[in-house]
């Protein structure tokens, strides 16, 4: 990475989430240490659209956790005022139908930024370790198109500031049937007119899929769109803080992007890099 560049990370998490280990105060060390300009706290947010109180405290904070985790994030933002930024943000699901609920949720707290991202799909994860096998039982083709279809309502809902993962489906190594191109460009369109953002991944090179998210003709369509990117590593651990940053860089210009950006408040700034 370039010396002296605008470096931020837009998609961390935190043990809340149940997945995550570490403290967050070491999240925005390990962010200092990396010389980050910024690290945004994106944690899951609590499972608003599933039946029954919180129902799976290993994917998301429970509903109790939420105004602590934000408490945390202000503690943090004055501690490390003047060193680095630490910005409040969720990374909040997509649930078709639920739209209502989430915007009640999103209205209680000052958001700097929030991630859109689609977990759920036909009636389960996409993502969840055991979700591989979905893909068999059914259908590749079927899921992936369900994936697009939401994806692009997603964007179009105005809820969000940023679409996570862009291609999560082939987290487990399945690549996108050619015959869905119809519902990833429909997608694609969707971003691009609702002026919405997407993240240039590292999770995915930690996946067994080994490679970021969007994959690079995908990332070269956005960014032919004229949609704009964030940085981020979806970090669980602190030692996944900016992890794979040269690369996913090295993606965004490949991709032809000249810049990022950057959220206060859910106003962006844009950063050449
Ligand atoms: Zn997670
Ligand atoms: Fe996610
Ligand atoms: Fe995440
Ligand atoms: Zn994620």
């Amino acid at each position: 990475m370039r010396q002296g560049a605008y470096q931020t990370d837009y998609h961390v998490h935190t043990g809340r989430c149940g997945h995550a280990g570490g403290e967050m105060r070491e999240y925005v060390l390990a962010a200092l240490a990396r010389g980050l300009a910024e690290i945004a706290f994106t944690d899951h947010i609590p499972l608003y659209f599933l039946p029954g109180e919180d129902p799976d405290p290993t994917i998301a904070m429970t509903r109790a956790e939420l105004p602590d985790y934000v408490e945390e994030v202000r503690v943090l933002e004055e501690e490390f005022a003047g060193r680095i930024d630490v910005l409040l943000g969720l990374e909040a699901d997509y649930a078709e139908g639920h739209e209502a609920a989430l915007e009640e949720i999103l209205r209680v707290h000052d958001w700097d930024v929030v991630l859109g991202s689609v977990h759920w799909v036909a009636g389960g994860w996409i993502d969840a370790p055991g979700s591989a096998k979905r893909h068999g039982t059914e259908g590749s083709e079927n899921l992936w198109r369900e994936y697009y279809r939401l994806l692009a309502k997603a964007a179009r809902s105005g809820l969000f500031d940023v679409l996570t993962h862009f291609d999560l489906p082939k987290k487990f190594g399945h690549r996108m049937p050619a015959d869905v191109t119809d519902a990833e460009d429909a997608a694609v369109a969707a971003a691009r007119d609702a002026g919405v953002a997407i993240e240039v991944s590292s999770a995915g090179l930690r996946k067994a899929v080994g490679e970021e998210y969007p994959a690079p003709p995908l990332l070269r369509k956005l960014v032919g769109a004229g949609v704009p990117i964030v940085f981020s590593s979806d970090a669980h651990a602190p030692a996944e803080v900016a992890w794979g940053r040269e690369k996913i860089e090295a993606a965004a210009h490949a991709a032809g992007a000249g810049e990022h950006l950057s959220f206060r408040k859910r106003k962006r700034r844009r950063h050449p890099f």
